[in-house]
């Protein structure tokens, strides 16, 4: 079978590699339908950060359909359709007995320690599968695993009603998070990016309003409201300084981006205004609610992705991205 897979950093190939053979006690084999291309797939391309067994078939955001189940799979039938969670977490250690399994002492991700979705054929345990709706296109039920992460950051974020909110950054997840804003939440919703084309699809499939990091503008924006919550999805240290200058007192700062550099924070600026700053990684247990949320955000989340035909154009479509060459949220690989 055909799979993409990464040797080393900045070698990504299309390959003709063995079907995994029948799924052994606990495991499945998925036909993989659509698959989506991730920042961080980009980013362990670009530096090798993440690589930890080479090669390794990559991508952890995708869907399939069942078609061999191992031995003690009761709720799982070849046939079903279902989408994957990216998280290979231990089970074992103290983080995970205690219910957080999203910051497992010993967390890898699908596609780094275990072959991932860019594959024709993909054995995983069942445990990592959610079932969907079977009307759902196979480009946004592999949505679902970024939808998950958003969801988490903005359940991080647990925003009182009616509250303004400023998402930073329009790229995956603070695209899906500004969707879910959008659906969930009756507060006035703020949009900033430097990618004036991806800030327009963003601003018209969610009904924000695009901003500024200025205080002047927002407060005007606002009325007699005030910016107290904030998402960043950038990972850009200076627009988490902007975004924690432009907060006033009672709220937080939910961050999800991938940062590089640091930053020089004074901690009187969070005690005096009470400021919380939330790390959001990854998701908890929020994959079943992602997928229960994908018919009704079908449309939506067809508009913000950009469909790859085949496997074959994965390491062009890489290169693409690298190259800034995207204006929608998601490039998915459509297999089916
Ligand atoms: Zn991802
Ligand atoms: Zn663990």
């Amino acid at each position: 079978m055909k799979a993409v897979r990464l040797h080393d950093a900045l070698d990504l190939r299309v390959e003709e590699v063995e079907t995994p053979p029948p799924p052994p006690p606990g495991h499945v084999n998925l036909k993989v339908r659509a698959a989506g291309i991730c920042g961080s797939d980009l980013h362990n391309f670009r530096t090798g950060q993440w690589i930890s067994r080479r090669p390794s078939t990559a991508g952890h955001e995708f869907c399939g359909e069942v078609i061999a189940v191992g031995d003690g799979v009761a709720d799982l039938k070849a046939g079903d359709y279902v989408s994957a969670d990216s998280r290979v977490w231990c089970g074992t250690c103290l983080a995970c007995l205690s219910g957080r399994p999203h910051v497992c002492e010993s967390l890898g991700f699908v596609g780094e320690v275990c072959d991932g979705g860019f594959a024709e054929v993909v054995q995983l345990p069942a445990r990592l599968l959610v079932r969907h709706d079977r009307s759902l296109a196979p480009r946004v039920a592999a949505m679902a695993e970024p939808l998950a992460v958003a969801l988490h950051a903005v359940r991080r974020l647990a925003l009182p009603a009616g509250e303004p909110i400023l998402v930073m950054g329009c790229g995956t997840i603070g695209g899906l998070s500004a969707l879910l804003l959008s659906k969930l939440h009756d507060g006035p919703l703020l949009l900033a990016d430097l990618n004036a084309e991806r800030l327009a699809l963003v601003e018209e499939v969610t009904g924000g309003r695009r901003v500024e990091l200025d205080k002047v503008s927002i407060e005007s924006l606002l009325g007699s409201r005030r910016l107290r919550y904030a998402l960043d999805a950038t990972g850009s240290v200076q627009a988490i300084r902007a975004g924690l200058d432009l907060l006033s007192g009672g709220g937080a700062l939910a961050l999800v981006g991938i940062s590089h550099g640091r930053i020089d924070l004074d901690p009187n600026l969070l005690v005096e205004r009470e400021i919380g700053l939330l790390g959001c990684h990854a998701f908890n247990d929020e994959l079943p609610e992602a997928v229960s949320l994908l018919p009704a955000f079908a449309r939506s989340l067809d508009r913000l992705c950009d469909p790859i035909p085949t496997l074959d154009d994965v390491p062009g479509t890489y290169k693409r991205l690298l190259d800034g060459g995207s204006s929608k949220l998601k490039s998915v690989v459509e297999l089916d």
